[in-house]
C-alpha cells in the first residue's frame, strides 16, 4: 500500500440525488462491505474504508481504483479477521 492518499470526487448528480454515485470506477471497493460512500450537498462524493479504522494496512480514504487489498472483503462475506 501506497502512502496516504485522498480523494474527492466531483460528480454531476443533483445535490438531492438519493444515493451518491461515484464518478470513478472504484475497483474493488465497489464490492468490498468495508466501503462507505458518502455525498456531501455540495455534491462532492466520499468513498470512505471503514475498515482502515482498525487496520493499519489501510487507509481511510483510498486512492481509486483499488486493484489489489488486503482487507478486501466481499459484500455479504465474511471477515473472518475480526
Ligand atoms: S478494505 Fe480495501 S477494498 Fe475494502 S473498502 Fe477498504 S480499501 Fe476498499
Amino acid at each position: 500500500m501506497t502512502g496516504r492518499a485522498e480523494i474527492i470526487v466531483r460528480m454531476g448528480e443533483p445535490q438531492d440525488s438519493p444515493s451518491p454515485v461515484l464518478s470513478v470506477e472504484p475497483g474493488l471497493c465497489g464490492a468490498c462491505r468495508h466501503a462507505s460512500v458518502k455525498g456531501t450537498n455540495r455534491g462532492t462524493v466520499y468513498l470512505r474504508c471503514t475498515r482502515a479504522a482498525w487496520d493499519d494496512r489501510l487507509v481511510r480514504y483510498p486512492r481509486l481504483p483499488v486493484r489489489d487489498c488486503p482487507g478486501f472483503t466481499p459484500v455479504g462475506g465474511e471477515d473472518g479477521t475480526r
